[in-house]
């Protein structure tokens, strides 16, 4: 519970309404029934919802507008997206049919007094030399009620002095039992299946993972607003998470998954467009009989005279990548050898569409032509 003493601050109520240009007080204590009113009054007097606040009695045109209340001020202390699982209101507001001759609150004027029309003890500071009178004007309070909070008081206050005041605040405690629910993601698994029809080096997703959805409801209690508990009641599993499937190869490979330079020379032509056309590899100029190895380990499947790439050497490595190596002067392997990476395939020469002798090297990734330098360093 609210250990802050909290009073009905009638003074600020009748000020509220004033504001609606009301004459009579608009508060009158929570007495029984009065007595039948005589004839004449009786008619002056409006069908209305009587709203009892501890001390403060106040009006409404019907009960549709106390419900319209009541939702304001759930809603005003319900934390975005909660559900309300219970309100409980201190002191007890209590409504009943009336008739009254009293000013009739609209709903916002009602609420705005329910949220300011209290009092509860603060302590003021005097910022300079200053009269209790004063003060008591600040909070509208009188200076023996400021007198009555204090065993101790001076009258002027001065700078740095403390007092006890009552400061506006709501009229009621409004507690609010609320259920929030979080959603979060659940990370999948990954699940590893050998395929022994792939090398080693291979790793294929074969089905995507996707993400499961995990439900939490936390029970949220708070005071006007303020949480004063928070407590995780359940956690489920609202969608499961799908495991991912990567299919892993454990065939015996003779490629070890990475290129090697397959001869020394200069760079003498990068990969990409040359002279309106393409350039599927990169030039590496050196001497003729210059000695080219397998850039990786795998199956020769050419190794032949081949149009403008002269004499050359096609390696599988089995894993999705191949390598060429063209205008060759010379082979020391034919197709259907299996070669070690840096075992010697053949030598440098000028064979095909050739200026100069050069090893012309393509590194292929599924049949499509990448940029060896991307696989090796020169
Ligand atoms: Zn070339």
């Amino acid at each position: 519970m609210n250990k802050i003493r909290r009073t009905i601050n009638l003074g600020a109520l009748a000020a509220v309404m004033a504001a609606g240009m009301v004459h009579s007080p608009v508060f009158a204590a929570a007495a029984p029934a009065a007595p039948a009113p005589v004839a004449a009054e009786a008619q002056k007097a409006a069908e209305a919802v009587s709203v009892t606040v501890g001390d403060a009695v106040f009006y409404l045109k019907n009960s549709a507008d106390y419900d319209a209340l009541m939702a304001k001020l759930q809603n005003h202390f319900k934390a975005e997206g909660a559900t309300v699982r219970r309100m409980d209101i201190e002191p007890e507001i209590k409504a009943q049919a009336a008739k009254t001759e009293e000013k009739i609150l609209t709903v916002d004027e009602a609420f705005k007094m329910l949220l300011t029309g209290g009092r509860e003890e603060a302590v003021y500071v005097a910022e300079e030399t200053e009269s209790l009178e004063s003060v008591a004007k600040k909070f509208n309070m009188t200076v023996d009620e400021i007198k009555a909070l204090n065993a101790n008081w001076e009258d002027p206050l001065h700078k740095g002095s403390k007092i006890n005041v009552l400061k506006p605040a709501p009229m009621v405690t409004v507690t609010l039992e609320q259920e929030k629910k979080a959603q979060s993601a659940v990370a999948f698994k990954t699940v590893e299946k050998e395929d022994p029809n792939q090398v080693k080096s291979v790793r294929k997703v074969v089905k995507a993972g996707k993400a499961g959805t995990m439900e939490t409801t936390t029970c949220v209690e708070s005071e006007n607003g303020k949480v004063t508990s928070s407590v995780t009641e359940a956690s489920c599993l609202v969608q499961e998470p799908v495991d991912e499937i990567v299919a892993v190869g454990t065939k015996e490979g003779l490629a070890t998954g990475s290129f090697m330079t397959p001869t020394v020379g200069r760079l003498s032509s990068p990969f990409g467009p040359r002279w309106g056309r393409f350039h599927y590899g990169i030039d590496l100029a050196n001497a003729t009989g210059t000695n080219v190895v397998a850039a990786d380990g795998g199956v020769v499947t050419r190794a032949c005279m081949a149009g403008s790439y002269g004499n050359l050497i096609i390696i599988d490595h089995q894993n999705g990548t191949s390598t060429r190596y063209a205008h060759l002067s010379a082979f020391n392997v034919k197709a259907g050898d299996v070669v070690q990476k840096g075992q010697s395939i053949g030598k440098i020469g000028s064979t095909g569409r050739s200026t100069g002798p050069h090893l012309h090297f393509e590194v292929r990734v599924g049949g499509v032509a990448k940029n060896p330098l991307e696989f090796i360093k020169l």
